[in-house]
């Protein structure tokens, strides 16, 4: 177990100590490194008696450097002593929904505190033991990312299949003890954690702020390949609709007592009840974007704010074809009238069916190759072939899709030029730009759209807590000037559901 170089920084310390890529450091001033955590809370200290392996020999060294200067190292991995693993059985679990032959590396089921703590990766604390939770507070790992579920111990325990899972209360209390703030999400599964057991899992976690930031209820993810008699459905719009009116009484109660929602409603059940999107400030710092939550509402604010570097006109005909899933199609829909209007530009927009999760599977980011391919293919029948395709990054890890095809593949097969673009307003604007060999300008730089701009004062509460959706207001108010540094900052999480 040691922390393995895979960079090291050609001007940083440890270059200049002579660290190479591939040697292992096994302790730092004697205590052995079990993650990146300990190594950054360590090498912060001005002297450094380090043993590391190199060639499966020991070696040792001691470096002198400012307190605040680095290493200058980065490791194969942030765990030294390997990823947590779950040790959960959820009803709902997506790795059991997949066909055996997709690659192994999907079918790891992490539930590591420090993979939250760092990446935002929803954890369900059924597996942490009282030194982590000493771990946790000592380093002030917060906030964490936790999945609840349902705060009643049968029901959890049910959806989670851990007896362990029952605890949550008292898990969730020790962390408010500690002062450890998190964010929850709730993936709802009709008829066993909506209803009653939905209302009193809002209740719980409505009184457990401030220690609980935000809380995102999502629609669980089933695949066709579930069992038939399986207890877990998707959500139909009755359900959603049920589960919309109870959290609204809760999103309301939290404006009253709190100034901001608390509770916020994946994308999906806006689209599902053909509702608008709330406006952008409803979420706040978007903390929950990672697990769909706020994501559409960004992506079209974002790109009304970025339309206008769209020119009148490009110098030659352009066809341009964009991949979306289902779910982006009805979102992303609406937005090609301006890019219609750009003169020689022929943009359409491709929604990809996802024949190889099934139906019921709508976002972009569960696409295959397949299905990617076969579409592209039929639409090149019909219309002929684009000049160019926009395919959003979030379907593809390492250049490969999920089910293992390449992009160079599609590329080869279709006789088109694909370019992977950031799946954000962005990406796409960019990616039709690229011909034009102009791009946005930096993110900083691009005045807000008016979704942006709020005419609320700034609201402190009386526990001095800063509340998230209060924060964005206090940026700018009507008709203020437009300053650089205003943006919202989000993080990109991983979602176990
Ligand atoms: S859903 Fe998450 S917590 Fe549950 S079994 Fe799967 S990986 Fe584990």
């Amino acid at each position: 177990m040691g922390a393995v170089i895979s960079r090291v920084d050609p001007y940083g310390v440890g270059s200049k100590y002579g660290f190479k890529v591939g040697d292992e450091i096994i302790t730092i001033n004697g205590q052995l490194l079990t993650d990146i955590l300990d190594y950054h809370f360590i090498s912060t200290e001005h002297k450094l008696a380090i043993n590391f392996v190199r060639n499966g020999y020991p070696h040792s060294t001691v470096i002198h450097k400012e307190e605040s200067e680095s290493l200058g190292l980065d490791f194969t991995s942030e765990v030294f002593d390997g990823i947590r693993k779950c040790a959960n059985k959820c009803i709902f679990c997506f790795e059991d929904q997949m066909p055996r032959t997709m690659r192994k590396s999907l079918f790891i089921r992490d539930d590591d505190y420090r993979l939250s703590f760092l990446h935002g990766s929803y954890i369900s604390l059924t597996n942490l033991s009282e030194s982590d939770i000493r771990r946790i507070t000592g380093m002030r790992l917060s906030p964490l990312y936790v999945s609840i579920h349902a705060t009643d111990p049968q029901v959890r325990t049910r959806i989670m299949g851990s007896n362990q899972a029952g605890n949550i209360m008292k898990s969730l209390e020790k962390l408010k003890t500690h002062n450890i703030q998190f964010h929850a999400q709730i993936v709802v599964l009709p008829g066993i954690n909506d209803g009653k057991v939905l209302k009193g899992t809002l209740q719980d976690l409505f009184n457990f702020y401030p220690t609980v930031r935000t809380v995102a209820i999502v629609p669980v993810g089933v695949t066709r390949y579930r069992q038939k008699d399986d207890p877990v459905r998707p959500v139909k719009e009755a359900d959603a609709k049920h589960i919309y009116e109870l959290v609204g009484k809760f999103q309301k109660r939290a404006e009253q007592k709190y100034h901001f929602p608390l509770f916020y409603l994946a994308d999906e059940f806006y689209i599902l009840l053909s509702k608008d999107f709330p406006r952008y400030s409803h979420y706040g710092f978007f903390d929950q974007i990672g697990n769909g939550v706020g994501l559409c509402r960004k992506f079209i604010t974002d790109f009304n704010r970025r339309k206008r570097y769209l020119p009148r006109q490009m110098k030659e005909v352009q066809r341009v074809w964009a991949i979306t899933g289902e779910l982006g199609y009805k979102v992303l829909n609406p937005l090609v009238k301006d890019l219609e209007k750009v003169n020689n530009l022929d943009f359409r927009l491709i929604p990809v069916e996802n024949n190889f999760f099934g139906r019921t599977v709508t976002v972009t980011g569960l696409l295959t190759g397949q299905d990617v391919l076969n579409t592209l293919k039929k639409k090149i029948q019909e219309w002929g072939k684009p000049d160019r395709i926009l395919l959003p990054d979030i379907v593809l890890k390492d250049n490969l899709f999920l089910d293992d095809m390449t992009l160079e593949e599609i590329r080869k097969e279709t006789g088109v030029e694909i370019d992977a673009v950031p799946s954000n307003a962005t990406g796409l604007i960019d990616g039709i730009l690229k011909k034009l060999k102009v791009s946005l300008p930096p993110d900083d730089e691009i005045p807000p759209h008016e979704d942006e701009i709020e005419d609320e004062e700034h609201i402190e509460t009386d526990s001095g807590v800063v509340p998230p959706g209060a924060s964005i207001r206090k940026k700018r108010k009507k008709g203020e000037k437009y300053s650089a540094k205003a943006g919202c900052s989000h993080s990109r999480k991983t979602q176990c559901r």
